[in-house]
This record gives C-alpha cells, structure tokens and sequence, in this order.
C-alpha cells in the first residue's frame, strides 16, 4: 500500500525553550492516518496536517471503548541522526492487544515504515536537549456508527507526535508508593495484559485517591487474592531481594513492557540473577524488616527505570535503600538511556535509525 503525503502550508513555531516541554501537551505538524473497512482490509494509508478528526457521535469507540494504544520514542543522537527504540515490539504487541480487543490485526512492518516516514517529515520536531524525545501515540478506535455492541466493523489507525521534555529534571529521584488493597487495575481473563484506554479508566480512582494521600504511584495486587505484587502504576515493578533480582512473571494481567523484557535481557547478560515469579506483599513486608529489600524500581518508556523510596502496606512503612537510588536501578537507567539515545551500542535491532 502507498502512502499518500499531504503537507501542511501552515508549519507551528517549534517549542522555543525544550527545557520547558511537558508531557503530550503539544502535537507537530503532522499525524498518519489509516482506514479499515471490513471486507476490504485497511485502505487509505495517509499522512496529513495535523488536526481535528471528525467522527460519528455514535462511533463505538466513544460508548464501549473498543480501542488499543502504543507508546514509543524518537531520540536525538549525539551524531545527529533519529533513532527509535525496539520498535518492532511496539507494533508486535499492538496486535496482541488487537487480537483481545477483536481489532483487526495490522501489518507490523507496513506500520513501522509509515511510523518512519511520519518521524523523517517530523525530525525537526524531536527536541535536541539532553532527555527529551519526541513521544510516538500510535492508536486505533472503532469508528462504526452503531449503538450495538459487538466488534465494529470500521476502525480508524493513526499515530500523532509529541515532542516531550526530559521525565527527571533534576536526578533520579525515588518515589513513595502506595499499595493498593482495595481497587484492582486488571483481573486474570481480563484485558490488563492488552494496552487499552479502559484499563487507565480503571485505574483513575486509586490513583487519584494515593496522590491524596502523598503518594505518587499506587502499587498494584493481584485482583484474586490481593496478595501478589501486578504492576506500579502504568509501569512494571522489579525488586531487588538479597542477590536476586525478581519481577511478578506474566500471567494475563499485567501488561508486557518493552522496558521490563529489555532490563531482563541486559541483567542476565550482566550476569545477575534474575527470576520471573509471583511476589507477594508478605515476602516485601518480610524482607524489608530483615533488610534484605535492596531496591524496587518501575519500568516503562516514559521514566525507562524509576527508583522506589518507600512503600506504604496498610500501616506498615519500608524505607528502601534509605530512600536513595540503587546500583542496579542507576545501571540499568545509564545502559538503556544509552543505548536509546546512541551513546552505547545496544544489542542489535535495540537502537533503529530512522535517519541522519
Ligand atoms: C505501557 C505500559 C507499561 C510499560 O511498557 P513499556 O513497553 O515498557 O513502555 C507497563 N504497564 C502498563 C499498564 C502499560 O500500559
């Protein structure tokens, strides 16, 4: 399929002072846009202006949330060329997460390519201070208008752009977690393991009430039992145990990062001990008292690794690493931040150019 091109006649001023940039507050110049018409497949591969897209008030996505999402970065290399991150496991897992919301699947190559075009039109947009990056949304919604439910026979792919200010503005700073014992992100059979709008819908409430409460992050259980440790926030959570670095293997509900399969993969070639496994609250509480609980982090692309200082469990409180960043948190942040921003050489396919 070709990919037709429109570009805009008006271009915005770019972000004068990218020290300032936030996050997904701005949008460049351009987006993608992609049709899917049942019986004829998707059609229609286009990049235009960015802009408003008009949608039927009935469209399904907008009553039952029939929609999936990803989330990547373009980098700024210190030899000047863009690079995207692992990207080929970004559109692998959006047709995974297609495949559990009955979403058409996509060409995962085809999708790769027009991201890479969109980037290459886009590359003045990706900010050049140290940190920042231009944030990648591809997404789909059901576009049907039809007030039935059932799979939408319409669906509208795009992606849209974001150049993003640097996660830590002054250092790794660790986080006060919250453990949630009561609300749950996601229950086995579910769809937590799919990126989906509906499960930060889900997660608002806790999320809303732990930041009441002074905590930035809500730590996630198991929606059974509420005893095994799921996710942190929208990141996956490791632990550092003794000399075992450990994170709650995949079991349906939690979602599958890139961040979390790549600090596995680098701390096994490093030669650490690594497991996938359940964790239970109780094991924390234990080996926290014991001292044995040497490091929690969160992975994920926005913060890549972001270190836990404390951790609330109903009225117990366990202060990790004397609310200071861990070796093994700050050696994983420095490797992948390199490798992402070009200063490294990562393993291969880790770091893909887009262009110079
Ligand atoms: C996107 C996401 C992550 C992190 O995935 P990465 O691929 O590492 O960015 C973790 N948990 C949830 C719920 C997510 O939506």
């Amino acid at each position: 399929m070709e990919i037709k091109i429109e570009l805009t006649k008006t271009p915005k001023a770019k972000p004068i002072d990218e020290n300032a940039l936030g996050f997904g507050e701005i949008f460049t110049d351009h987006m993608f846009l992609m049709d899917y018409t049942e019986g004829q497949g998707w059609h229609d591969a286009r990049i235009v202006p960015y802009g408003p897209i008009a949608m039927d008030p009935s469209a399904m996505c907008l009553h039952y949330g029939q929609e999936v999402f990803e989330g990547m970065k373009a980098y700024r290399a210190d030899d000047g060329s863009i690079r995207l991150f692992r990207p080929d496991e970004n559109f692998k897992r959006l047709n995974a997460s297609n495949d559990r919301l009955c979403i058409p699947r996509v060409d995962e190559a085809f999708c790769l390519d027009a991201l890479k075009k969109l980037v290459e039109i886009e590359k003045d947009w990706v900010p050049h201070q140290k940190d920042t990056s231009l944030y990648i949304r591809p997404f789909i919604i059901s576009t049907e208008p039809k007030l039935g439910v059932k799979p939408a026979s319409n669906y509208l792919f795009m992606i849209i752009l974001s150049p993003s200010g640097a996660y830590y503005k002054g250092g790794l700073n660790p986080v006060k977690i919250y453990v949630e014992t009561g609300y749950v992100r996601a229950v086995k059979g579910g769809t937590g393991a799919a990126k989906t709008g509906g499960n930060y819908a889900a997660s608002l409430k806790a999320q809303d009430e732990a930041h009441d409460q002074g905590y930035s992050q809500v730590l996630w259980l198991d929606g059974v039992e509420r005893k095994y440790i799921e996710e942190v926030g929208a990141m996956n959570v490791f632990f550092v145990i003794g000399d075992e670095v450990t994170t709650p293997m995949l079991n349906g509900s939690i979602l599958p990062g890139i961040t979390r399969k790549s600090s596995i993969e680098m701390l096994k070639s490093w030669g650490y001990k690594v497991s996938e496994r359940r964790i239970s609250v109780q094991e924390l509480l234990e080996e926290g008292k014991k001292g044995n609980l040497k490091e929690a982090f969160g992975t994920g692309t926005a913060a890549v690794i972001s270190p836990i200082g404390e951790l609330k469990i109903d009225d117990h409180v366990i202060a990790i690493n004397g609310g200071e960043i861990g070796p093994i948190s700050q050696k994983l942040y420095d490797n992948l931040t390199g490798i992402q921003w070009g200063r490294i050489p990562g393993p291969e396919g880790w770091s893909v150019k887009v262009c110079d």
